[in-house]
């Protein structure tokens, strides 16, 4: 496959103490950067600016009020950008950032702009890093969420840019019949061909403190590439190189297809 993107969670990138996971960070780079040398073309969906702002401000929760939210978001937004930007210049690649709203599903216009704009990055060798504008979209924050998400945002991304495989990246090893961490006898599902009712219904509540989706938003994800006739590949995201083995095609995680 040549176009990939990668969605990881914030529980990903960030330590359960609230921290920065700069390894996990440095590794991501690396991969992703070394994958744009063999020629192909990534692009990275970001969570985790809220969590880097609450760390940035030195905040132990997640303020009440939205504009509250927002002003974290707006604070680790850039710094996870400048964490990000170094870690990549050091393996000789360039970033840009892509700031995307619900604008580019609801206007034509809006998104044959994001189209065009992911075209010429891709063009210029740049890698795109993708989150969504937290300072004018609410619903991600305010848990009401439509499009709001990163799950559903990386899979839309997937869509625009006629991607061949989305990887989505969390703290579980794929999507099991329950939750693993409420009980060790669950199974993973290696395949999945048909995003079922049954299946969200094992889809279970928010698992990290940090993450916003679940898998329900994944499910949601997976539904929507399938619609596209594309691939995605949720798997853990704990060793970064795990991208490399997915690729080239090994059985890893849950592969929707
Ligand atoms: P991220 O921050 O990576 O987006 P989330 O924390 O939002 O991830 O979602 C992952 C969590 O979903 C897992 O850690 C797990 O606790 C929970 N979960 C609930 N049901 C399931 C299931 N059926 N299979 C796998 N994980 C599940």
């Amino acid at each position: 496959c040549k176009r990939v993107i990668i969605k990881v969670g914030t529980s990903t990138i960030m330590y359960p103490n609230g921290t920065v996971n700069l390894q996990r960070l440095d590794k991501l780079a690396f991969v992703l950067s070394d994958l744009r040398n063999q020629g192909k073309e990534v692009i990275l969906v970001s969570s985790g600016a809220v969590g880097v702002g609450l760390h940035r401000l030195n905040l132990k929760e997640s303020p009440k009020t939205i504009p509250e939210q927002q002003a974290v978001a707006s604070v680790g937004q850039s710094e996870l950008m400048n964490l990000y930007s170094n870690f990549f210049f050091n393996y000789g690649q360039i970033i840009g950032q892509v700031l995307m709203t619900r604008d580019i599903v609801e206007f034509p216009e809006s998104r044959l702009n994001a189209i065009n704009t992911f075209e010429q990055l891709l063009k210029k060798n740049v890698i795109p890093i993708v989150n969504e504008n937290d300072t004018v979209a609410v619903d991600e924050l305010d848990h009401s969420t439509k499009f709001g998400d990163n799950d559903r945002l990386s899979a839309i991304v997937a869509e625009i840019t006629q991607a061949d495989l989305l990887i989505m990246l969390s703290d579980i090893d794929g999507f099991y019949d329950r939750n693993p961490n409420e009980d060790a006898d669950a199974e993973l599902f290696r395949e999945i061909n048909d995003v079922t009712p049954r299946l969200f219904s094992l889809a279970g509540g928010v698992g990290s403190e940090f993450g916003t989706g679940g898998m329900v938003t994944k499910l949601t994800a997976a539904e929507h590439i399938l619609k596209q006739t594309s691939q995605m590949v949720l798997a853990n995201g704990e060793d970064p190189t795990i991208i490399f083995k997915i690729i080239a095609g090994e059985d890893i995680g849950t592969l929707f297809t």
